[in-house]
């Protein structure tokens, strides 16, 4: 229902601070792209509305980190690679022990991870901003570049004033507000669903992995999952669990089941989708209970402070990376990064099914700048989930540890912008690209930068 509009009266609100790069969001991707840029030398500040940084990670739960791996090598390293084994160094001795040289599907303790996101943040120099909103941008007069965002905490109103911004918000919400244009969901509008993901502790993993032997189900309990959904102990709907991530014996992080039809860009549903999220879990929890060896004492002891979004908006870039890209493993003189994580688009309701593409184990292809930088505007880059995609790419990009390395590129761009004194479309690509090297990242084995490959490698120039 619509209710009408009214003028707010013209305010005065003052400016709390004035940074080089500015980060909104402080997921993976917000994380890094502040570590960078902040490594790279610019003033730095990272706000985020939560206490806390990790975004879906330690906001809602999501239990474990998607693979770095492309089932060869490490393809993801540089900063997520780093920030993750510094999470396992300050999880206990039996985590550490188990998970050493896990790389792929590594559990996450968000407890903490959110410790060591904290320290990462405050030892690069980043100036940490929390508890903030940010709800609108100011632009230039000819509206190609962001002078700064307008933010909400319990100060009061006030204006952040940037040369640079990088849009971490998982949302493009930084992008949407500057006029960017996006797409959102597929064609008739459907969005994966959100999930609400939870920690139950008071578990026996032996006892569960002998169910698991004597059964011969596997370990996303297809069987059992089926059997409760014909008892009516289950919801219609996916008929496995996503993933279960055992931080130790005896506690697990847990994603399971969808919540349907929730826009994570909507107040409304985000409220419905927390609800019904969490009426989703304790029905889970009684099934667990009741049907699946070693959990019969399980005790929920978190759920997500938000249901887990996986798809809102995809903002438009210079480039948008399409499904064509990724089937034929292109590289693009501009790479910034690799991906081998498979496309993994969940059903958009209860009757749906799930859309899965792999890259055969060794390939990746290559994630061009271009999908960071949002048309139109000079100053701005687009980091994580929201980067300029199609929709079956989007269902790859999205997870934490490629979020991680566009970040980290888009820090690193925005520094390098800083000192060349230029827009984010007219820093040379190469150096940004020699500087990821230095940084440890991986471009490929036999990676050139720009310069040297130009016109030698598939794809689109920059
Ligand atoms: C249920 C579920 C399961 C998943 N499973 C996995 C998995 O197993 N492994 C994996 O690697 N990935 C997984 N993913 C994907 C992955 O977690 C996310 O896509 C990824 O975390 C996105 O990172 P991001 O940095 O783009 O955004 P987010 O992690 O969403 O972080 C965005 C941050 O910005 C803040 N923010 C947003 N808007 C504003 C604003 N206006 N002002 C201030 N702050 C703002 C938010 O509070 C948040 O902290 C899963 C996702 C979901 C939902």
């Amino acid at each position: 229902m619509e209710y009408g509009h009214i003028t707010l009266p013209t305010t005065n609100i003052p400016v709390s601070r004035e940074v080089d790069v500015l980060v909104i969001g402080g997921g993976a991707s917000g994380i890094a792209a502040a570590i960078a840029a902040a490594r790279g030398g610019a003033s730095t500040m990272l706000v985020e509305q939560r206490g806390f940084l990790g975004g879906m990670g330690t906001v809602a739960l999501v239990p474990a980190f998607c693979p770095f791996t492309d089932k060869r090598r490490p393809i993801i390293r540089g900063l997520g690679l780093e920030l993750m084994e510094r999470m396992k160094q300050a999880c206990d001795v039996g985590y550490r022990e188990e998970y050493q040289e896990l790389l792929d599907w590594v559990p996450i303790d968000p407890e903490v991870l959110k410790r060591v996101y904290d320290g990462a943040i405050l030892e690069s120099g980043v100036t940490p901003l929390y508890h903030t909103f940010v709800y609108d941008v100011v632009l230039s007069e000819d509206r190609r570049t962001v002078k700064g965002v307008v933010v909400v905490n319990k100060t009061g109103r006030s204006f952040i004033s940037c040369q640079y911004i990088i849009d971490c918000s998982g949302d493009g919400d930084i992008a949407a507000l500057a006029g960017v244009p996006f797409q959102k969901g597929g064609e008739a509008g459907e969005l994966q669903p959100g999930s609400m993901c939870y920690l139950l502790a008071n578990v026996n993993r032996p006892n569960f992995r002998r169910y698991l032997e004597e059964s011969g189900d596997t370990g996303q309990l297809h069987q059992t999952v089926e059997r409760a959904i014909e008892d009516g102990a289950l919801p219609e709907g996916r008929k496995s669990i996503s993933g279960l991530a055992w931080v130790n014996d005896y506690l697990v992080g847990v994603n399971f089941g969808h919540v349907f039809g929730v826009d994570g860009t909507l107040a409304e549903d985000l409220t419905r989708g927390a609800i019904e999220g969490r009426r989703l879990a304790e029905r889970q929890l009684q099934f667990f209970r009741r049907y699946v060896p070693g959990f019969e004492h399980a005790h929920m002891v978190a759920s997500g402070e938000q249901l887990g979004i996986r798809e809102t908006r995809r903002i438009e870039g210079d480039y948008i990376l399409s499904v064509d890209d990724f089937i034929a493993a292109r590289s693009f003189p501009d790479d910034i990064a690799r991906n081998a994580y498979y496309i993994d688009i969940h059903l958009a309701n209860s009757k749906s099914e799930m859309t899965f593409n792999h890259l055969p184990p060794g390939v990746s292809h290559g994630v061009p700048y271009r999908i960071l930088l949002p048309v139109g505007i000079d100053n701005l880059w687009v980091a994580g989930r929201s980067v300029s995609s199609d929709r079956a790419v989007q269902g790859s990009l999205r997870v934490m540890p490629n979020c991680f390395s566009m970040g980290q590129a888009a820090g690193s761009a925005a520094a390098l912008a800083l000192q060349s004194g230029t827009g984010s479309r007219g820093i040379s690509v190469s150096e940004l690209q020699r500087r990821l090297l230095e940084q440890d990242v991986w471009l490929g084995e036999d990676f050139m930068p720009a310069e040297e490959t130009a016109g030698k490698k598939e794809g689109n120039t920059p």
